[in-house]
């Protein structure tokens, strides 16, 4: 077996055998790796182009009623200070990304499934549209809800939900979160998601304990068999302050950040048309994560313009960047990545995924 030869499968639309993904994903630092990161952006350049789609990332509360394993706000650490931000400010936010020309928003938060919050947050998605006057696209990360809830916020003008599964085995799933977190619960929210008609993202954690590489070539086999609109991985990071932190004696950023990148570009050949993120995390382990996330087939970044007194609040994993700039330095920086990367951010544009068009015609 050789990089070449699955590489060249995998542009002719055939699904290659675990094995044949796991070799990509195990490849070292040299000229096949390189050979890899190459076909992936020239996949990505085929099937979407050399555009960054922004999202404004609103991380409007830190509140969480779950408690997995690897997060710095679950429920059982006691050392967050909780916050959560007041409509009006949120919404401010919001229309402070219109105004920047950022085109679309996230709001995600800790997860809640109580009347007050579903509401909040169907008040706060039938606001922002009215007061953007429509411009602005709005993705939901706000957990596993209800298909009453979904098709609520669906109903009010969201178009996009990320749900991640964190890890497509339940095995894996249940070593990383605690027994009253469902595994099979958490993919039917996929399904409903996307039935409802959201542009439905997903991903999963890299470089977890307990998890091997064919763990994430199943991962990637997932994303294809729920057919998702969007991916976002990012290599995991340890949070001193959770249970799983103590798995991982021998945490080394360089092989995270490689596992990072090597999924990207694998899934970019195998499913061509989603969109992919360049994750936070990317960049947390390299300063220039963000764009080499970029340069091995994503198409999306996600800038923090949540209130900078906030984002501390917000540490799910340690070292997270950005936690003391505001957004239009932020903002800054990306385009200098941008430039550097060869790439072009599409401002005032709500970025949608393709696939998402490709499958409604299915
Ligand atoms: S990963 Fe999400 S659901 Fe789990 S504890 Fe963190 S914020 Fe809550």
């Amino acid at each position: 077996m050789n990089a070449a030869s699955v590489i060249k499968k995998m542009q002719s639309g055939l699904t290659p055998e675990i094995p044949e993904l796991v070799y990509l994903l195990d490849l070292p630092e040299g000229d096949e790796l390189k050979q890899l990161y190459s076909a992936a952006y020239q996949t990505k350049l085929k099937y979407v182009g050399n555009k960054i789609h922004l999202r404004g990332i609103i991380e409007f509360s830190n509140i969480c009623t779950k408690n997995c394993y690897y997060c710095g706000i679950r429920r059982g650490n006691h050392n967050v200070t909780r916050y959560q931000i007041p409509e009006e400010d949120i919404l401010s936010q919001a229309l402070e990304a219109d105004q920047l020309g950022l085109g679309s928003v996230v709001l995600q938060s800790g997860e809640r499934s109580d009347e007050e919050f579903v509401s909040l947050i169907e008040r706060l998605v039938r606001k922002i549209k009215e007061k953007s006057g429509g411009r602005l696209g709005i993705t939901l990360s706000t957990g596993e809800q209800s298909r009453e809830t979904y098709l609520r916020w669906f109903k009010a003008g969201a178009h996009r939900f990320l749900l991640r599964i964190e890890a497509s085995d339940p095995e894996l799933y249940a070593k990383i979160h605690p027994a009253d977190h469902s595994w099979e619960k958490r993919k039917n929210c996929l399904t409903l998601l996307s039935d409802i008609g959201y542009q439905t993202g997903t991903g999963v954690m890299l470089g977890l304990p307990f998890q091997t590489t064919e763990h994430i070539a199943k991962d990637i086999l997932f994303y294809q068999d729920m057919n998702m609109d969007m991916i976002g991985m990012g290599p995991y990071i340890v949070h001193e302050d959770t249970p799983l932190a103590k798995e991982m004696p021998d945490f080394d950023p360089q092989r995270q950040l490689l596992m990072g990148l090597k999924a990207i570009a694998v899934t970019r050949l195998l499913l061509k048309d989603v969109n992919i993120a360049s994750t936070t995390a990317l960049q947390a382990l390299h300063p220039d994560g963000r764009k080499m996330g970029l340069l091995a087939g994503a198409n999306v970044i996600m800038p923090n313009i949540t209130e900078s007194r906030r984002r501390a609040g917000y540490l799910l994993y340690k070292g997270k960047p950005g936690v003391n700039d505001d957004s239009l330095s932020g903002l800054e920086l990306l385009k200098q990545e941008a430039e550097s990367a060869g790439e072009e951010i599409l401002w005032n544009d709500w970025g949608d995924s393709p696939h998402y068009f490709a499958r409604s015609k299915q």
